[in-house]
């Protein structure tokens, strides 16, 4: 019976924090998925325990170019995320989001799959809305450090409404706020990842600016459910969907949680906030609620613990160190 309902799943940035744990859930679930990645800030290593299994397969590809498969649904999730990551070569962060779209968009458009893009709280900017709702249009800087990124994915917005106004096709959006969890990268400068991989090795916390800018954070298992179950919906209902936890913390409490888990000797240690830096950011998960009866469940404590378990793991085993 599963072998009439299994469905052939493309994971584009599969290999990456977030598209990792996308690709085991979908295994897990009977499905088969082919994971396209250019292991641009992802790597291998996240999904190395998936090669063997009979419905999984890699393509080392670069979406800025076309790529002809045949799949039911595609979860575009290719595009380096953390800010050190993304600005490391803008050109190439633009092209990623917005050829990526086109490319996906158009395989989408001719085998007729189901469409979902990896969408972000960024295209809010610095928000004068808070908390955020989707009705909100942002507050973007279209020329500073990190436009490349947020610009790109606003674009990559746009693309997907006029794929779908265009050619009626079943496209889906998720706005998606800082997540965290196992396989993130330990050097990707996320806060996150930093401050659990200082906190782990005793060394000074890196706090930018004072410390009162607000996150909301959701843990990894929650982000994807909440994307397969927006992929689950109608054809007609496009988004865009905030995803994220709506529990809000100053970064100066996430140090201080951090210190406490880990039972670090760690100090504080404050540094100039990077240009553009949102100074607040929290999503109104009402639609997500209703439309997809999605709501995250991890709260913050459980989730770090966890992912301080995951980032302890790889100190012990690689001696990885942060940067
Ligand atoms: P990540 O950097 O770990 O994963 C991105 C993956 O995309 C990597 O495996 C990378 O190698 C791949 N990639 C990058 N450019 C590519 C290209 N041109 N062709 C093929 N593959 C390419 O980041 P993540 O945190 O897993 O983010 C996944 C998606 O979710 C991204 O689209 C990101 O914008 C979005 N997102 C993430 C967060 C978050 O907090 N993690 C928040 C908002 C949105
Ligand atoms: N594309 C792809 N795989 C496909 C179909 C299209 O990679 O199976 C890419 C191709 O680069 C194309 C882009 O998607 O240029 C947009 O496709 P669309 O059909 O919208 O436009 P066109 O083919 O006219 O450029
Ligand atoms: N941040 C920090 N110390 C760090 C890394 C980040 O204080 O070592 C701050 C950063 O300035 C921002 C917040 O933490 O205000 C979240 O940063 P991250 O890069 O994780 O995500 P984003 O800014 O994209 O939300």
């Amino acid at each position: 019976m599963k072998e009439l309902t299994r469905k052939q799943i493309l994971i584009t940035g599969g290999a990456g924090f977030i598209g990792s744990h996308l690709c085991e859930k979908l295994l897990k679930e009977g499905q088969e998925v082919i994971c396209v990645d250019n292991c641009y800030t992802g790597t291998k290593e996240n999904i190395y325990h998936l090669f063997d299994h009979p419905g999984f397969e890699f393509i080392r590809h670069d979406v800025t170019f076309p790529i002809y498969l045949e799949v039911d649904e595609i979860y575009n999730m290719a595009c380096p995320a953390s800010p050190i990551h993304y600005q490391f070569d803008p050109v190439q962060t633009t092209k990623t989001s917005v050829h990526g779209a086109i490319n996906m968009l158009g395989l989408a458009k001719r085998i007729k799959a189901r469409f979902l893009q990896a969408s972000t709280s960024e295209v809010y900017g610095n928000p004068e809305v808070h908390p955020q709702t989707e009705e909100y249009w942002g507050n973007v800087n279209p020329i500073g450090i990190r436009s490349c990124y947020d610009e790109g994915k606003r674009c990559a917005e746009t693309l997907c409404m006029d794929y779908r106004r265009q050619h009626d096709m079943a496209v889906k959006i998720v706005r998606i706020f800082n997540t965290y969890g196992p396989n993130m990268h330990p050097n990707d400068g996320r806060v996150v990842s930093n401050f659990i991989m200082q906190a782990l090795q005793n060394k000074p916390i890196t706090i930018y600016g004072d410390g009162s800018q607000t996150r909301s954070f959701c843990y990894v298992d929650d982000l994807v459910n909440g994307l397969t179950s927006m992929m689950n919906t109608p054809d007609d209902f496009t988004g865009p969907v905030n995803l994220g936890n709506p529990g809000e913390f100053t970064i100066r409490e996430l140090a201080e949680m951090t210190i406490e888990m880990t039972g670090s000797r760690s100090t504080i240690e404050y540094h100039p906030l990077p240009q553009d830096d949102p100074l607040q950011r929290k999503p109104d998960i009402s639609l997500a609620k209703d439309a997809l009866r999605w709501t995250p469940l991890t709260p913050l404590s459980e989730g770090l613990a966890k992912t301080i378990d995951y980032f302890d793991g790889l100190l012990k085993t690689k001696g990885t160190t942060a940067s």
